[in-house]
């Protein structure tokens, strides 16, 4: 007879996944990428990536520095190694997030050995590098037939510990094709001198592009000659690349991203921080960097038993009234939450205030039957009026807003009932970061969309922010009504939605442009 073993076998390590994050347009990610990100319990990233691509992931994240920056500690490279393996050992799922890919600059070959050494699993997951994605968001082609048969990469930082300079300046600029150079902005100079030593043309084109794929996206180009004056004159700072050749001229017939009609502003959007996805999705869409300014918070009621007691008697109302997207949540959620279903509603007659709300209403299989062109109270309430004589109506409201619609309904005969589904609360101050940027004027437009969010906004803003508004920092009102409500606050509008949406509100900051 056998006896059991009194220990459990050790636990198998955790895998690890090097993956390439892209250039920073979080689109640019890629799918197994994001897969890793899903899976993970620990997610380790570098300076160059993009926060917002920490949304895939649900683990713990941690940011390494390898350079002192004001976001990060500075970290050696072996501490990472170590960081990697001591968790993946722990048995967790790590990602290690690196800008671009992760084998072309990035050391990241130096953690697959430290990981291959100790043992552990791992992947590497490609990302799209720099330089071929700074090219493309610029509009040049790095080969262009016309141009260029081959392309360089090249570092322009190297380790300080070499004796001498790796970079043999006499092939590079004897080099038949395009030469890219990574890290090289702050030794511009020294590296165009070089080539024009070594008898590349001073009159070839190049370009240098910070910030590549995103809405802060800096293209600055001129001769091999000029541009580390150039460079410098714009302000421009890492990451930055260098290109040089004469696949640069081609820029002018390609480009797209920089054409976009709201390209390089940076606009506050203002809506609550778990419903802010779709506009900023659209911002980035639009070209712009959006920046999160929630004035108001959602929350449910601090008690549900009223709603729940309207929810026992469901089947008695003839028109369910929403005037806000929160309002479907809160009433349908609660609704399933108790044992419910939408087979409750079956009976009653549906109307929405516009098509955001709406478009909640379908994804729980619901059509409104009633959706006013204009979206607005009023609206809802005249469309409402003539049907409603008699009837009974429920408003499945927030805990505060105007009083339009019971006024009107009430005149028109209807018997109304409203029930409080969800709480809208201001927020008590600001995030620190978005304030920073308030006070420093780098915002552009802050859109405004509802009269709840002006006067939060008059009361929430500093007054090292408020000298920028109406200058540097203009203000756009989703409707007529916030424009009156942001008045009496006294913020100037500079912009006003023809339709009362977010789109809307994007559409009016084009206009001023
Ligand atoms: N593994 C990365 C490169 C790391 S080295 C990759 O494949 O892209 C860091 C250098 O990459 C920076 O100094 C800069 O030259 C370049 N870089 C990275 N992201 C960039 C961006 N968004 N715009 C311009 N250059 C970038």
């Amino acid at each position: 007879m056998t006896t059991p073993t009194p220990h459990a076998d050790p636990k198998p390590p955790g895998r690890v996944y090097l993956v390439g994050a892209g250039p920073g347009d979080p689109g640019l990610l890629t799918l197994r990428g994001a897969e890793c990100l899903r899976l993970a319990d620990l997610v380790l990233y570098d300076g160059l990536v993009n926060p917002l691509l920490l949304r895939h992931s649900h683990a713990s994240a941690e940011r390494t520095c390898r350079a002192e920056g004001p976001t990060g500690r500075q970290i050696r490279q072996e501490e990472i190694n170590q960081r990697l393996v001591d968790a993946a050992r722990e048995g967790k799922t790590v990602v290690r997030l690196k800008g671009g890919d992760p084998f072309i600059f990035g050391r990241g070959s130096e953690e697959a050995a430290a990981l291959r050494a100790a043992g552990i699993p791992f992947e590497v997951v490609p990302g799209i590098t720099a330089a071929t994605a700074a090219a493309v968001y610029t509009g040049i082609s790095l080969t262009h037939r016309d141009h260029a048969s081959a392309v360089a990469f090249i570092t322009g930082h190297e380790d300080p510990a070499k004796p001498s300079s790796a970079l043999d300046y006499q092939s590079l600029a004897h080099f038949p094709g395009t030469l890219v150079f990574y890290m090289g902005l702050h030794r511009l100079e020294s590296i165009a001198g070089s080539l024009i030593a070594a008898g590349k043309s001073a009159d070839t084109p190049a370009c240098v592009v910070c910030r590549a794929t995103q809405p802060l996206q800096q293209t600055v180009t001129g001769t091999l000659r000029e541009i580390p004056q150039l460079a410098k004159a714009a302000g421009l700072h890492p990451p930055s690349l260098v290109i040089v050749g004469d696949c640069v001229q081609v820029r002018d017939r390609a480009h797209w991203f920089e054409d976009r009609p709201l390209f390089g502003k940076v606009i506050g959007i203002t809506r609550p921080e778990d419903q802010a996805d779709d506009a900023a999705h659209r911002a980035f869409e639009l070209g712009a960097l959006p920046v999160l300014l929630p004035m108001i918070e959602i929350a449910p009621p601090d008690d549900w038993s009223a709603v729940d007691a309207i929810l026992e008697r469901l089947d008695e109302f003839d028109w369910i009234v929403w005037t806000s997207a929160n309002g479907v949540r809160g009433l349908l959620d609660r609704l399933w939450q108790t044992g419910g279903d939408i087979r409750r509603l079956s009976h009653a007659r549906l109307a929405c205030i516009g098509p955001a709300t709406a478009k909640v209403l379908e994804q729980y299989s619901l059509r409104a039957d009633v959706v006013p062109n204009e979206f607005r109270a009023e609206a809802l309430a005249a469309a409402l009026a003539p049907k409603v004589s008699g009837q009974k109506v429920l408003w499945a409201r927030a805990s505060r807003g105007r009083d339009v619609l019971p006024q009107i309904l009430t005149q028109a005969g209807a018997k109304l009932e409203q029930e409080v589904v969800y709480q809208n609360r201001d927020v008590m101050a600001f995030p620190v970061a978005e304030l920073a940027q308030l006070e420093r004027g780098d915002l552009d437009w802050i859109g405004l969309s509802s009269p709840s969010i002006a006067r939060s906004l008059a009361k929430l803003i500093t007054p090292a922010a408020r000298q920028w508004i109406g200058t540097r920092t203009k203000l756009a009102s989703i409707s007529p009504v916030t424009t009156a409500a942001a008045a009496e606050v006294g913020l100037p509008i500079a912009a006003e939605a023809t339709t009362y949406t977010w789109e809307g509100l994007f559409q009016s900051m084009i206009r001023d442009a």
